[in-house]
């Protein structure tokens, strides 16, 4: 492997220690900031990601709170965990560990909660604040992986930068977020997708490529331009095994890789908590 690897651990390292004086500030003026979970049905990797932020907010001394849904309550007993959240005046921010079972609708769900206090950045109001420019919750994963950039010293203004995926958590807003104005971003980006043929034709001419897939090892080495930063945002479990878009093998061609594992997911659960400490210092102002 030649590239240079791109942990998410000091990344995230940074923004939660930002976050943990902030909190310290508040609960010397008697706030103590909250995030709530939503996790519907039981699927391991999920529950495993809400435990992890639950430890987190432990460390950082943020209260947490959850609710569990059954796969089979329906979406009557999701939308009521909603209320019970937009209701309780200790829960800053909550997020709804996504994907829910079949049976649930997602969106109606997220449309269901108040704006205010969505942690994930996925609210329509969220987007829409994205899409405009206006300080807002930024989604997680997106966030986490601008901030890996950042940190790593990969240049993105005026680059090339391609997204592959067009999802609404990973890629779309990933898309929007590199190609707002400011620092981290004014990157000219392109988003390529299951309908594009011939995709290498436009990967292997990104300065930075970012896999938003959800198909393990899908970025091949003759994919990828030549000392390019590659990021794997995409995962997907297969029994406990962890896999990226990116194959591993792309570590001889790229100049920069996100590590199979303690690649994006810790700058993600950070970014988390930092959007639940935003809202809950606006919740004082
Ligand atoms: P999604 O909505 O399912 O989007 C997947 C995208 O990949 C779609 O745009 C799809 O194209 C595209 N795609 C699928 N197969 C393809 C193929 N063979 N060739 C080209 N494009 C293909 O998923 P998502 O919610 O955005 O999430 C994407 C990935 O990010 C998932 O693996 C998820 O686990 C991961 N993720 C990670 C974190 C984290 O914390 N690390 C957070 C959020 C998401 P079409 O639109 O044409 O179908």
């Amino acid at each position: 492997m030649s590239a240079i690897l791109m942990p998410g651990a000091p990344v995230a390292d940074a923004v939660l220690s930002e976050a943990r004086a902030r909190v310290e500030e508040m609960k010397a003026a008697g706030v103590t900031p909250g995030l709530g979970t939503i996790l519907v049905g039981d699927d391991d990797a999920s529950a495993g990601y809400v435990r992890r932020k639950h430890e987190t907010c432990e460390q950082v001394g943020i209260a947490s709170f959850h609710h569990e849904i059954p796969a089979d309550a329906g979406q009557e007993a999701l939308l009521a965990a909603v209320d019970d959240f937009n209701d309780n005046p200790e829960v800053d921010g909550y997020i709804i560990q996504h994907p829910v079972p079949d049976g649930f609708d997602f969106n109606a769900a997220l449309s269901r909660m108040d704006p205010g206090k969505d942690a994930d950045g996925l609210h329509p109001t969220n987007l829409g604040k994205l899409v405009l420019q206006e300080p807002g919750p930024v989604p997680c994963t997106p966030a986490g992986i601008q901030a890996m950039l950042l940190h790593y010293g990969v240049e993105v203004a005026g680059r090339n930068v391609v997204v592959v995926g067009r999802g609404p958590t990973l890629g779309r807003p990933m898309a929007l977020l590199l190609s707002n104005r400011g620092q981290g971003a004014d990157a000219a980006v392109t988003v390529v997708h299951s309908r594009v043929p011939n995709l290498a034709d436009y990967t292997r001419r990104a300065d930075v490529l970012i896999g938003a897939v959800g198909v393990p090892n899908f970025i091949k080495p003759d994919m990828v331009k030549p000392g390019a930063a590659v990021v794997s945002g995409g995962i997907t479990w297969e029994g406990r095994t962890l896999l990226p878009d990116v194959d591993e093998s792309v570590g001889e061609v790229a100049g920069w890789i996100t590590p199979r594992l303690g690649g994006v997911g810790p700058t993600t659960v950070a970014l988390l908590l930092k959007n639940t400490v935003d809202a809950a210092e606006r919740r004082m102002s």
